[in-house]
């Protein structure tokens, strides 16, 4: 099969390694020179343009930062695409672009799901994202197999945009989780308990969540969580602020009180406020240990 790769970022290389080990013909592309040629050096071919990367495949990949690059890149794919061509977004927006673009699509005659992941640059590389899929059931089936090749977990949410929808219910639930993880830590340290003793007893006990035992904000328990290299990579705070905002609005939009998403949103907007946009979601324990330096 050949699959145009579009957005080979933090998550997007590993995902599309995954797919040319599995030999597809991956074309990839990216505005990012650099991205691209790492892409090359995992296997892909590199392309000069989204219409150049989409043209006479069979199914094309995005995954992008935002909304608004995915209604742009969308624009260039629907001129390039042809009729049969799969469309699967990866990328973690708002359902009501979710929904616009594969209406869009809709009026081509191509078919689309919305695939946002969960799961974070390791598990990209390692194929084991979990999807959230929203689209028909046809589209569902033709996407479920290139979607394997990259996670351990493909599972159907229900029409377009419920894979968006499933998205950031589980990123409000993850930024405030992480946030209140961060603050467990500085607490427990500062009654002077050890780090890698209120792991080993918390993560056994009621207060164990992935934020501790997969992602810890402190180095060390957790050896391949981005605290252990200066919360560098990973999932930038960036972009956990822009998926609890994504919360916030459908909230706001759909009359549900979500205090403690709020609460996560501010501590993020602050952080980043202070420059901490490109660090990885877990140095918000800086901010709140008070050793956060811009
Ligand atoms: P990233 O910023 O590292 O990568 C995005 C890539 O898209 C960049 O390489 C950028 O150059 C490229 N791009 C932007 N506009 C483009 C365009 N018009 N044409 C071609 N390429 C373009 O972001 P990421 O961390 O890989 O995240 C991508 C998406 O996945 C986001 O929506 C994010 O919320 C979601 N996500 C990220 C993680 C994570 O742990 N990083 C986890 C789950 C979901």
């Amino acid at each position: 099969m050949e699959i145009a790769f579009i957005g080979l970022g933090n998550m997007g290389l590993g995902m599309a390694a995954n797919l040319a080990k599995a030999r597809h013909g991956v074309r990839a592309f990216d505005l990012d020179a650099a991205a691209v040629a790492r892409a090359v050096a995992a296997g892909c071919v590199a392309k000069a343009s989204v219409a150049d990367a989409v043209a006479g495949t069979d199914a094309v990949v995005t995954m992008l930062p935002a909304g608004h690059h995915v209604h742009a890149v969308y624009a260039d794919v629907f001129a390039a695409a042809s009729a049969g061509t799969l469309l699967i977004d990866a990328s973690t927006i708002d359902v009501v672009t979710a929904q616009a673009v594969a209406a869009d699509a809709a009026t081509r005659g191509l078919s689309m799901v919305d695939a946002p992941v969960s799961g974070g640059t390791t598990a990209a590389d390692a194929g084991t994202l979990t999807f959230m899929v929203g689209g028909g059931a046809e589209a569902f089936a033709r996407a479920q197999p290139i979607l394997a090749l990259m996670g351990k977990a493909v599972i159907h949410a229900g029409t377009v945009g419920m894979g968006q929808a499933a998205k950031l219910c589980n990123n409000m639930l993850l930024g405030i989780h992480m946030a209140g993880t961060c603050e467990a830590f500085v607490l427990a340290q500062r009654l002077g308990l050890d780090a890698q003793t209120f792991f080993d007893i918390s993560s056994k006990a009621s207060g164990q969540n992935w934020s501790m035992t997969s992602y810890c904000p402190v180095p060390g328990p957790v050896p391949g969580a981005p605290s252990n290299r200066g919360y560098a990579g990973g999932f930038a705070s960036a972009l956990m602020l822009k998926d609890l905002k994504l919360a916030l609005a459908a909230a706001s939009d759909s009359g549900t009180p979500v205090a403690m998403g709020a609460a996560a949103e501010s501590l993020y907007a602050l952080f980043a406020g202070l420059g901490g946009a490109g660090t990885d979601f877990s140095g918000l324990i800086k901010l709140i240990d008070g050793s956060w330096e811009r």
